[in-house]
C-alpha cells in the first residue's frame, strides 16, 4: 500500500518537475560557487606572491647596497614583524649548505625544490615560485626562490594557514547553506508544480465524471488567462459541441421514432380493421394498396436519410460536370408548372445570365426541385412564386421566393435540421428532410444557402454556388409564367 503510493508519487509530473527544478538549482549553484571560489583563491594567491616577490627583491637590493649582514638583519626583522609561524627565510649556497635562516622549528618539513634552484641559478630566472605541501600541516606553503648576489640563494616561505582556513570554512558554509536551500527549493518546487498542475487535475476530474455520463459538468475557469485556463476553455468548448451533437442525435432518434410510428400505427390499424371486419376481397386489396403506399413513404424517407448521410460524407468530384444553373432552374419550373397551376399559383422564372457551375446534375436538380416544391406547397392559392438564376461576383445564385406565410423567427435556425417541420406545415405532406438534403448538397458543392423571410409576407431562399469560371458567359433573359 505504502510502496504503491510512493510508486504513484514518483510517476507524477509534479515529482519529475520538482526533480528537474532541484537538479537545475544544484547545478547552477555549484557552477556559481566553483567560479567564485576559484576567483577568491586566485586573488589570495596573487596577493601572497606579490608580497613574497616584493620582499625578496628588497632583500636583494639591501644585499647589493649594504652587504650580506644587513640583508640578513632585514630578513630577520621582516620575519619577526610578520611572525615566525607565518613566514621563514633561509639562505644557502648552490651546494645546498645553509648559512643563515630564521627560526625553523615550525618549518621542519620544508625541503629545497631542486628544480626551482636550477631555475634561478642556471636558467637565469629572476625568481621561482612554488607551492609545497608539508606532510605535518594541513595547509600549503608558498615559497619563493631568488638568487641573491652571485653565489647565494634565498628561500622564503609563507604559510597559507589563515587563508586556507577561511576557504575551508567558506566551503563548509556553502555546503550547509546549499543543503538548506535545496530542501527549501525542492519544497517550493513541489508546491509550485502541484499548484500549476492543479488545473490539469481539475480537467482530469471533469473528464472522469463525463465518462460516467454527466455531460453537463464543466471545468471551472480561474480567469488567470494562462495555459490552464486555455486548456479548460478548449475542453469546455469541446464538451459544448459534444453535448450539442448528443442532443441532436437524441432529437433525431426521437423524430425518427415519431415519424416511423405514425405510418406503422396506421398500417397496423388498417390491417386490424380489415381482419376483424372485412370478409370482402376488395377490402383486403384496399388494405394492401394503402400498406404499399405507406411503405413507399417510409422507404423514400429512409432513402433520403441515407442520401443526406452520404452527401455529408462528401460527394465524388468525378461525378461533377459543367451545368448551367439557369437552364436547370428553368427545367424545374417547367416540371412544377402543372402543380402550380392546379393550386392557382403564378410561377415565374427569370435569368439575367447563364450561370455556369460545376456539380452533380442529379443532386443540383434535387436542390431546385425541393425549393420550388416547398414554395408551391406552403404558398396559399392565388399566391406567387419567383424563381431566378443570377451571377453575383464569383457566385451563381439560384433564388426561390414566394409570398406565402413566411417562416417564424424561432424556426429559422431549425428548418435545416433533419425531421424539423414547422407547426403550420403539419397539415401539408412532407417528412422534414427536404431542406436538410438541400443544405447537405449545397455544402458538398462548396456553396451556402441564405434564408430571408418575413412572416405573412413571404420567404426567399438563395443558394450560392461557386461559378465555373472556365466557361464563357452568355446573355439569357428568358421568362416563363
Ligand atoms: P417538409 O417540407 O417536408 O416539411 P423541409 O425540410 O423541406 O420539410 O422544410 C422544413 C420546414 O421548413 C417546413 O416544414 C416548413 O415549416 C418550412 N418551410 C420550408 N420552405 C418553406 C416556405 N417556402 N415557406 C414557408 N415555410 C417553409
Amino acid at each position: 500500500m505504502f510502496f504503491a503510493r510512493i510508486n504513484k508519487l514518483v510517476h507524477t509530473l509534479a515529482f519529475r518537475l520538482t526533480l528537474w527544478y532541484a537538479a537545475v538549482f544544484i547545478l547552477s549553484s555549484g557552477v556559481a560557487f566553483a567560479l567564485f571560489y576559484l576567483l577568491i583563491v586566485r586573488i589570495v594567491d596573487q596577493r601572497i606572491d606579490a608580497d613574497l616577490i616584493t620582499h625578496a627583491n628588497r632583500l636583494d637590493q639591501i644585499y647589493a647596497l649594504q652587504g650580506g649582514v644587513m640583508m640578513q638583519r632585514a630578513a630577520f626583522l621582516h620575519v619577526q614583524a610578520v611572525g615566525e609561524k607565518k613566514i621563514f627565510f633561509r639562505l644557502f649556497y648552490p651546494s645546498g649548505v645553509f648559512f643563515s635562516s630564521s627560526n625553523m622549528s615550525y618549518w621542519k618539513n620544508i625541503f629545497i625544490d631542486q628544480k626551482a634552484v636550477v631555475g634561478v641559478l642556471s636558467e637565469g630566472r629572476t625568481y621561482q615560485l612554488v607551492t609545497q605541501h608539508p606532510p605535518d600541516v594541513s595547509y600549503p606553503v608558498r615559497v619563493i626562490y631568488k638568487r641573491i648576489g652571485r653565489n647565494t640563494v634565498l628561500q622564503m616561505g609563507y604559510a597559507k594557514e589563515s587563508e586556507s582556513n577561511v576557504l575551508q570554512s567558506f566551503k563548509r558554509n556553502f555546503l550547509f547553506t546549499m543543503a538548506g536551500l535545496l530542501v527549501i527549493a525542492a519544497t517550493v518546487g513541489w508546491f509550485t508544480a502541484r499548484r500549476a498542475l492543479a488545473g490539469v487535475a481539475s480537467v482530469t476530474r471533469t473528464a472522469r465524471r463525463i465518462s460516467e455520463d454527466d455531460l453537463d459538468t464543466r471545468v471551472p475557469i480561474k480567469h488567470h488567462h494562462d495555459e490552464i485556463d486555455q486548456l479548460a476553455m478548449t475542453f469546455n468548448q469541446m464538451l459544448d459541441r459534444i453535448r450539442q451533437l448528443v442532443t441532436g442525435i437524441r432529437q433525431m432518434n426521437d423524430n425518427i421514432a415519431h415519424d416511423l410510428r405514425s405510418p406503422i400505427t396506421r398500417m397496423r390499424g388498417l390491417a386490424e380493421i380489415t381482419l376483424t371486419g372485412g370478409e370482402d376481397l376488395d377490402e383486403f386489396r384496399q388494405m394492401a394498396a394503402s400498406t404499399i403506399e405507406e411503405c413507399d413513404r417510409l422507404l423514400q424517407m429512409i432513402n433520403t436519410m441515407l442520401t443526406i448521410a452520404h452527401t455529408e460524407a462528401g460527394v465524388d468530384a468525378n461525378t461533377f460536370e459543367s451545368i448551367d444553373l439557369a437552364t436547370m432552374a428553368q427545367d424545374a419550373c417547367t416540371l412544377f408548372q402543372p402543380l402550380a397551376e392546379d393550386k392557382g399559383i403564378r410561377l415565374q422564372f427569370s435569368a439575367d445570365d447563364t450561370c455556369p457551375v460545376r456539380g452533380n446534375t442529379a443532386m443540383l436538380q434535387r436542390v431546385a426541385a425541393n425549393l420550388v416544391d416547398n414554395a408551391i406547397k406552403y404558398t396559399p392559392a392565388a399566391g406567387h412564386v419567383w424563381v431566378s438564376a443570377q451571377q453575383r461576383d464569383r457566385h451563381c445564385c439560384l433564388i426561390v421566393a414566394d409570398n406565402g406565410p413566411g417562416i417564424p423567427v424561432e424556426d429559422r435556425q431549425r428548418i435545416f435540421q433533419r425531421f424539423f417541420r414547422g407547426d403550420q406545415s403539419r397539415i401539408q405532406g412532407g417528412s422534414g428532410l427536404g431542406l436538410s438534403l438541400v443544405q447537405a448538397i449545397v455544402k458538398a458543392h462548396g456553396g451556402r444557402i441564405q434564408l430571408d423571410s418575413t412572416p405573412e409576407k413571404g420567404t426567399c431562399f438563395t443558394v450560392l454556388l461557386p461559378a465555373d469560371e472556365t466557361l464563357p458567359h452568355q446573355q439569357a433573359g428568358q421568362a416563363i409564367h
